[in-house]
């Protein structure tokens, strides 16, 4: 598909589903070039042939640091698809947010962009960046949004909110994990937003996300019902799918579009 033709179809997508726009930004900024869009840096992470090391910075407003098992679960699952000899980091920052009242993906973007630490491609390491701050989404029960190649937000008042109703399963710190994991998925260009899959594995009612429940991809994962949706485990895993596809994208199998860097 051409380049341009692809961007239509994300614009409609776009604006046909407020599931979409939930999960990914919905305003013309989400296109700008430098930045990418979410899966722009997918071979940038999958192949290690410019970038050896990579760094999740995670900035965090005072109360609002991620559990370690969140941050921890993260560091394994992109270990297990990006290649990355010289190791995957994870950089702490507690921080103040120049913001008030409810958090918009151009906002996110904005207070991302100015507290990044380097350039997401700097040398031979890649950085990518999730942002823990105080507040809300504009959309009800948003609570994770991927905005950009290389930028995540994971609103946690929302993640307390939707833990299960009953006896808390599951608990908000089960919900973080699986949502953290979903939302790299997503700068992963998980599911078929950088590349077409050649298994049917894409939920149709939500673009973007995986029909399987025992993926992390599952669409119901960032959703504020989820502790009513899933009671049980929750899945915090690519499945199979996933992983064929991410593995068909590393090896020019499955052909990949709008990637900022390209072997
Ligand atoms: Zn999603």
């Amino acid at each position: 598909m051409a380049k341009n033709s692809l961007l239509v179809v994300l614009l409609a997508l776009c604006f046909a589903s407020t599931n979409l726009s939930g999960c990914f930004g919905n305003d013309f900024e989400l296109f700008e070039k430098s930045r990418g869009i979410p899966g722009g840096l997918t071979l940038a992470c999958l192949s290690s042939a410019e970038f050896t090391s990579m760094v999740i910075e995670i900035d965090y407003d005072s109360g609002y640091a991620p559990e370690s098992s969140s941050t921890d679960l993260l560091k394994t699952r992109l270990e297990d698809v990006c290649d990355k000899p010289d190791g995957i980091e994870i950089k702490l920052t507690e921080t103040n947010f120049d913001h008030s009242g409810q958090w918009s993906a151009g906002d996110v973007r904005e207070q991302a962009w100015e507290q990044k630490s380097s350039d997401p491609q700097s040398g031979t390491t890649l950085f990518w960046q999730a942002l823990f701050p105080a507040g809300e989404y504009v959309e009800d029960g948003v609570l994770g949004v991927a905005v950009d190649a290389s930028t995540i937000v994971i609103f946690k008042d929302s993640v307390e909110d939707a833990k299960g109703p009953i006896f808390g399963r599951p608990s908000a710190e089960e919900i973080e994990n699986s949502v953290l994991v979903h939302e790299f998925g997503h700068l992963l260009g998980l599911v078929n937003l950088v590349y077409v899959s050649p298994v049917d594995h894409e939920d149709k009612d939500h673009p973007g996300h995986s029909n399987n429940e025992e993926s992390v991809m599952y669409w119901a994962v960032e959703s504020g019902d989820i502790g009513n949706i899933i009671s049980g485990q929750l899945p915090d895993e690519f499945d199979q799918d996933d992983l064929d596809d991410l593995s068909g994208i590393l090896s020019g199998d499955i052909e990949s579009y709008d990637q900022l860097w390209t072997p």
